[in-house]
């Protein structure tokens, strides 16, 4: 049978079959390779008991992709929640989420809540900013369930690791888009938390067949990999139409002469917020630099 793991703890790795949630120890082979189960996995797993809904994990299988912090495989897009008031959108932050998600190649959505709160200007106003980002964009009110629909269909198919600041609305969508992820929750940690510690872990949500939520953690301490600055600019796709368009080759579209992406950006055709963060970043990675070498 096989089937998707949803959590692991202590050894343990609950696998998503179409018979329901499996309690499985991974096979002793693992213990001679250097590959370790991850929640997010395919697995071939074995029954060992039906009733209590108990296996063994036999094999992975191949991964499309693998994420270090979290841990996890085969994530193949990322949904960024920011609010759109109270507290208020915290723009370096998720400039930093979408560098770090483009540096993976891992295509992001970008979802403004709490919509309800703000003015029709206000959320032109970040549309504006984010209109050539390279990442979808949508406006939505999780708690009166405005927008979530268009949520779904995003995710529909996906295994999207969910990510944003606290006191964004994540867990309200999430519990809107999942409405037993409590339940469910409950479910595994009554079988899991036998006698064992609980930490905090990744934990995907089934949000339909083949549509996975991963709700991840520790959202604050962000920290892009280690890049070369020239490398930077490709970060930003609303640069990308000028691109070799400048005077020097290579520019770096700070204060060569003759740079197409700064007349883009004085035209209005590149947002100015965005062009200043990729300057501000871009000193931040010259500053480390600096650092390295002195
Ligand atoms: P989390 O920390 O990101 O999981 O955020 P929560 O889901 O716990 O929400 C934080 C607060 O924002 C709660 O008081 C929610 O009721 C409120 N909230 C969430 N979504 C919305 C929304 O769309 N509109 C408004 N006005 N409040 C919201
Ligand atoms: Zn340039």
């Amino acid at each position: 049978m096989q089937g998707r793991i949803v959590k692991g703890i202590a050894g343990f790795y609950y696998v998503d079959t179409e018979d329901g949630i499996f309690e499985c120890r991974a096979k002793g082979i693992f213990r001679n390779q250097k590959v370790k189960p991850l929640v997010g996995d395919l697995v071939e797993l074995e029954v060992l008991s039906q009733e209590e809904k108990e296996g063994s994990v036999i094999s992975i299988l191949p991964r499309k992709s693998e994420l270090i912090r979290p841990a996890v495989a085969n994530v193949d897009q990322a949904l960024v929640i920011f609010a759109l008031s109270r507290p208020t959108p915290n723009l370096p932050l998720l400039d930093r989420f979408l560098i770090m998600m483009k540096q993976k190649a891992i295509p992001t959505i970008i979802c403004f809540n709490k919509s309800d709160m703000v003015s029709e200007e206000e959320r032109e106003h970040f549309r504006q900013i984010y209109r050539d980002c390279g990442s979808k964009l949508l406006f939505i009110s999780a708690k009166k369930g405005e927008g979530t629909d268009a949520v779904r269909d995003c995710l529909r198919g996906h295994m999207t690791t969910v990510a944003g600041p606290s006191g964004v609305g994540k867990s309200t969508l999430i519990n809107h888009l999942v409405p037993e992820a409590e339940m469910e929750t409950g479910k595994i940690s009554e079988k899991a938390d036998r006698g064992k510690h609980t930490t905090r872990h990744s934990e995907l949500f089934r949000l339909e067949k083949d549509s996975y939520i991963l709700d991840t953690p520790g959202f604050t301490a962000l920290e892009p990999e280690a890049m070369e600055k020239e490398e930077l600019r490709f970060c930003f796709p609303e640069f990308d139409p000028y691109e070799g368009s400048c005077k020097f080759q290579g520019c770096i579209h700070d204060r060569e002469p003759g740079c197409a992406v700064k007349e883009a950006v004085e035209d209005g055709k590149i947002s100015k917020e965005r062009y200043e963060s990729y300057i501000s970043f871009f000193r931040e990675l010259k500053e480390r630099e600096r650092r390295r070498y002195s």
